[in-house]
């Protein structure tokens, strides 16, 4: 049965006898933390269906409303069955908002006022970011309205500059900005647990500050979520893991009433908050069938980086988080060391794609990013980063940054296919 297999895979899809065995013996090797993996995505799947239940969603919930949208029930309790989730006080879940960077963008600007301050204790926020600030000088920048900003990096050890957290906390600090996932960065991504003790830390020194955490990436991948330890309130995007792959768009805010509440009139308008906003056609049933499905569609991506991890890391290239590393978020990055490594392996994602296998992806100039960006995706929603894709700046050290699946098979076809193009180009030798 098994020959059976690797003949799909050898001569159907066009990955060499040694490539397959490889990675065959890698994935025997990692058994107990695939097991671990399904554990939580068992526990994450109770948690959705039991705030489901609850919130007695119903089959009228799943149609969708137009107009003005008042009285959309079906929005209105996806909220709710969020904020239950997420153990917040409230949630906004919304079409209306385009994309995470779109949702960190109201989350702050609703929250802060002209005099402010935002403060990142974790070193440089994910570069779509710099233009929000005003890091880089942008049309419409907090700093443009008078929000000025601070930033405090890691240690070099990746843990927290408390000494100096404490010096850049003032009278002006409004919010805080702690974002869980690496992102482009070649940092460790922050577990919920690292991120509560940095919040503790904060608010003994100013009770009252807002805590925003920018928890793109890492929903579902532990237990608990950054607003069980703290937090005033997390931000992410629907084309990520709380969509399961089926939200077609989308982003969301949840956490305490105030804030949701800031967020909701900035996203509308002031006097009309959470009130309005139709979700048409077919999206409610998208997303709360993708939430529905998110735990074990994050199970099967947290595995493929797993894989990547350990399949890269044995072939002697650094890896992010390493082979053995517990993982906080679904991003793999893998230091490739050159431009023709990272194009190769992002030529393999992309060929093991569902939609678009037969293109070809180039590096190109991005909105919002510094560097020439190479992105490969054949996903069946555009940009989505749960479903597999790789994505990595053309930059020191040509790291591509792996992430989704939504389905483990689909992963794992992935990662061998990029190592099967590093292979055709004399990139890494398989014994
Ligand atoms: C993806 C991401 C964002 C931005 O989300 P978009 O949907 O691409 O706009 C922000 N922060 C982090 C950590 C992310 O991973």
């Amino acid at each position: 049965m098994n020959s059976d297999i690797k003949k799909m895979y050898c001569e159907q899809l066009g990955i060499s006898e040694k490539v397959y065995d490889y990675s065959e013996n890698i994935i025997a090797g990692l058994k107990e933390r695939f097991e671990k993996i399904d554990e939580t995505a068992e526990y994450n799947q109770m948690k959705v269906i039991n705030a489901m239940q609850k919130n007695h969603v119903a089959e009228m919930h799943l149609n969708g409303t137009s107009g003005y949208g008042y009285n959309d029930d079906g929005r209105d309790t996806l909220e709710q069955v969020y904020a239950d989730i997420f153990k917040a006080e409230a949630a906004l879940v919304r079409p209306q908002i385009i994309c995470g960077t779109h949702a960190l963008n109201i989350a702050l600007s609703s929250n802060l006022r002209p005099g402010d301050e935002l403060l990142s204790p974790v070193g440089k926020p994910y570069d779509t970011m710099d233009e929000i600030i005003g890091i880089r000088p942008s049309k419409g920048s907090l700093a443009e309205y008078g929000v000025s900003y601070r930033q405090v990096d890691l240690l070099a050890d990746g843990s927290f500059d408390y000494e100096n957290i404490k010096k850049a906390i003032n009278e002006k600090t409004k919010l805080v900005t702690i974002q869980r996932s690496k992102g482009y960065a070649s940092r460790p991504t922050l577990s919920v647990e690292r991120i509560g003790e940095l919040i503790s830390f904060i608010k003994e020194i100013k009770p009252d500050v807002i805590c925003m955490v920018d928890n793109c990436y890492g929903e579902f991948v532990e237990r608990i979520e950054p607003t069980e330890v703290g937090a005033d309130m997390i931000v992410g995007s629907l084309i990520k893991n709380p969509g399961g792959g089926l939200a077609p768009c989308g982003g969301y805010i949840a956490g305490t009433k105030e804030c949701v509440e800031q967020a909701a009139y900035r996203l509308s308008s002031p006097g009309l908050g959470k009130e309005v906003g139709a979700t048409i056609g077919g999206v409610n049933k998208e997303f709360y069938q993708g939430l529905f499905l998110a735990p074990t569609v994050v199970a099967g991506a947290l595995k493929g980086a797993i894989f990547a991890a350990n399949a890269y890391e044995k072939l002697g290239f650094k890896v992010v988080p390493d082979g053995k590393e517990e993982r906080y978020d679904i991003i793999q990055a893998v230091e490739l060391r050159s431009a023709k490594g990272l194009i190769a392996f992002c030529k393999g994602i992309q060929a093991a794609a569902p939609v678009d296998s037969f293109v070809t992806p180039e590096p190109w100039a991005m909105p919002g990013y510094d560097d020439d960006v190479i992105m490969a995706a054949g996903a069946f929603v555009q940009g989505s980063s749960i479903e597999l894709s790789a994505d990595g700046p053309l930059r020191e050290p040509y790291a591509a940054y792996f992430q989704g699946g939504l389905t483990w098979y689909h992963a794992k076809l992935g990662i061998i296919m990029s190592m099967q193009k590093m292979y055709e180009e004399g990139l890494i030798t398989v014994e």
